[in-house]
């Protein structure tokens, strides 16, 4: 293949053949929709991790929101129990921890809240437990303290009051009686303020329970003079045992207030300042994960969109290469089979690689249009001798068609006058009765007969008389009308047929043809005159009746001294001929 033909090849369709061709375009573009798909899968994946780290994130801050809830809930019911004395605060207290202690550990355990909430989670729990510790303590130390104010407190109080006397035996006005009622007021002030341990948790009252028990002594120290030394001292030892419990009281009220508000509150609040500090770690890890989701989104669908982009430039440019490799060759083929159909004969000048089954659709095209010029080339070949032939044969059937004519003229011309022969004239004379007798028309005829012909010939001789005939033929030719029929009918003898013509002017043409004839000098013969018989057709006359009247009035025309035309009677009613008789030569 030369280099220019080789250049008109497209690049495509030189490296592979067609099938390989189609085979790449449609691997490409799979192997493009695989990596879309692969890219979109990924893109997926991370960004439902994405989104599944989120809603973890979300979920963690709900759940650190529902702690602080907690929280506050375990402070108003362990507040509720502690002032109260509402046990089911204390239960309530028990659950709550129990749940949150729970959701604290899953949540560490899953790391819910991000990375680096670990700590904060694990001091979140420590503090829970410290609460927890603290309120079980605290609770443990009221019921001692119930049960302290139940045995020894009343124990020591009872002591006191019965040493008392009773307000109703002591009359008012009795010595030592307002001392009695101030003791008496002071330990039933004691008593209150003991009760009152049990629903506060202030220890502010407790100041006031030392100005009680001074109180009660100031009143006892007025009885030195109204009751008994005994009396005294035994109510002063009571006052101090009931003093001595109360301290006890007091000193085990103060370790558990300290618990609630001390213990407990610090381990509240501080868990109110970690979930505090843990919420905001949590929606700024939720922010950030928001951030991570939007921007892989950004990222993949950049990605997605370029892949796709120059995806569908390769595959497009790929089967444009491909396509234009196939459809060029097509249509040159087209343009070729179009211009072999419009009967081109030009050679087809590109050509495909060889393993290109376009190629071999080419070279098909080529063994058609070569198979189609030998097929034209034998067309025009048979077409050449076709009217090579046509012509022969034409110019053949014109030299038949002249030669038949020369024949027919010639069978019907006399060779010496060139006249109609007695052939040509029976024919003529049948066809002519034929139709008089159909159409019921006229017709005559003449039978001339040259007068004493012999003795030209004797007197000439035969050469002469040959051309006395011709000169006599010409002659009576020139006085023929259009459609008269004139020939010889053998020897010195001549016959006229005339169509259309009957009685009178058939014998007077007889007579100008005799008259003619008659004043023509035929040299070296000199004057010849002609006898003519005239027969006119009649019904039921054939040609030989009519020849034969002819003859028999010509015969009567020399009988009668020649030079002269005699009319044959009518067949049927035979009215005697008429007597035409000229002077010779006159
Ligand atoms: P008549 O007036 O009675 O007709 O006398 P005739 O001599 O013409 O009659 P006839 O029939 O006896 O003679 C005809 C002669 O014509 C006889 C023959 O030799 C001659 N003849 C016939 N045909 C030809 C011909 O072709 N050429 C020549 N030169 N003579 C011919
Ligand atoms: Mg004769
Ligand atoms: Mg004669």
């Amino acid at each position: 293949m030369s280099s220019p033909e080789r250049s008109r090849i497209p690049l495509a369709a030189r490296w592979f053949p067609l099938r390989r061709r189609i085979t790449l375009t449609v691997y490409l573009t799979v192997l493009l929709a695989l990596a879309v798909g692969l890219a979109a899968t990924a893109m997926t994946q991370v960004t439902r991790a994405h989104f599944d780290d989120l809603m973890a994130l979300e979920d963690a801050f709900a759940a650190v929101r529902s702690y602080r809830t907690g929280v506050d809930s375990m402070q108003f019911d362990a507040h509720r129990f502690v002032a109260s004395n509402h046990a089911s605060g204390a239960d309530q207290v028990t659950r709550t921890y129990a749940a949150l202690r729970q959701s604290l550990s899953d949540c560490l355990e899953r790391r819910c809240a991000g990375t680096g909430s670990g700590e904060r989670l694990a001091l979140l729990l420590e503090h829970l437990d410290g609460f927890n510790d603290a309120f079980s303590e605290a609770v443990e130390q009221r019921l001692a303290l119930v049960d302290a104010i139940d045995t020894q407190f009343a124990s020591a109080l009872s002591r006191v009051r019965n040493l008392l006397p009773d307000t109703g035996e002591l009359a008012p006005d009795a010595p030592g009686a307002e001392a009695f009622y101030a003791i008496r007021q002071h330990v039933q002030s004691i008593e209150n303020a003991t009760g009152a341990l049990l629903y506060t948790a202030d220890v502010l009252p407790y100041g006031d329970l030392m100005a009680e028990f001074d109180g009660a002594r100031s009143a006892l120290a007025q009885l030195h003079d109204t009751a008994p030394m005994h009396f005294r001292a035994e109510l002063e030892a009571a006052l101090a045992a009931l003093e001595d419990v109360q301290a006890k009281l007091l000193q085990r009220s103060r370790a558990y207030l300290f618990l609630v508000n001390v213990v407990m509150a610090a381990d509240a609040h501080e868990m109110q300042v970690l979930a505090d500090r843990l919420e905001q770690q949590i929606a700024q890890s939720i922010d950030q994960a928001r951030d991570r989701i939007e921007h892989t989104l950004e990222r993949y669908s950049v990605a997605l969109i370029l892949l796709l982009l120059c995806g569908s430039l390769i595959v497009l440019v790929t089967g444009r290469i491909m396509a234009h490799g196939v459809t060029e060759q097509i249509r040159a083929l087209t343009r070729t089979f179009t211009e072999l159909t419009a009967g081109s004969e030009a050679p087809i000048t590109f050509r495909s690689p060889h393993n290109d089954e376009i190629g071999e659709l080419t070279r098909a095209a080529i063994r058609f249009r070569d198979a189609n010029a030998e097929i034209h080339d034998l067309l025009r070949r048979y077409q050449a001798l076709n009217e090579s032939l046509e012509s022969k044969i034409a110019e053949r059937t014109r030299a038949l068609e002249n030669s038949n004519r020369e024949l027919e003229r010639l069978a019907n011309t006399d060779r010496l006058t060139g006249v109609y022969n007695r052939r040509a004239l029976s024919d003529a004379l049948d066809h002519e009765l034929a139709r008089c007798r159909r159409y019921d028309r006229p017709c005559s005829m003449l039978f001339l007969d040259v007068d004493h012909f012999k003795r030209i010939n004797d007197r000439y001789g035969h050469e002469v008389g040959d051309r006395i005939l011709v000169a006599i033929a010409r002659e009576v030719s020139k006085v023929l009308r259009v459609n008269d029929m004139f020939g010889r009918w053998g020897g010195e003898e001549f016959l006229v047929l005339n169509p259309e013509t009957g009685g009178e002017g058939m014998e007077y043409f007889a007579e100008r043809i005799r008259r003619h004839v008659a004043a023509i000098d035929f040299a070296p013969v000199g004057h010849v005159t002609l006898s003519i018989g005239i027969a006119q057709f009649s019904c039921g006359d054939t040609v030989s009746t009519l020849v034969e009247r002819a003859d028999k009035a010509l015969y009567r025309a020399k009988a009668e001294g020649r030079n002269r035309c005699v009319l044959a009677p009518a067949p049927a009613a035979a009215p005697a001929s008429r007597k035409m008789a000229e002077p010779k030569n006159g």
